[in-house]
């Protein structure tokens, strides 16, 4: 995800990642949602990559990036 998100940055796209959420009666139910641990890590790795691009979700207009409610990672730029 780290890699993914250092390609993305390098096209220009601010990667918006989001922790799996399980819900009910879907397939992936039972699948569980990543550890807060794991979490924090990923947001620190992107958000050093985000830095050193100079991107920032401040500077986005609209969608997901510019609404944030579904990430945490808009909390690691600062
Ligand atoms: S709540 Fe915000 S971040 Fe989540 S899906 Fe909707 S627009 Fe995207």
């Amino acid at each position: 995800m780290v890699a993914t998100s250092d390609r993305l940055i390098q096209l220009g796209v601010y990667p918006f990642v989001v922790p799996f959420v399980p819900i009910t009666d879907t397939p992936l139910a039972q699948h569980p949602a990543p550890s807060t641990e794991f979490m924090f890590a990923l947001y620190q790795q992107v958000s050093d990559l985000l830095q050193a691009a100079g991107m920032t979700s401040e500077r986005i207009r609209a969608g997901c990036a510019k609404c944030g409610a579904c990430s945490a990672l808009s909390t690691f730029e600062r």
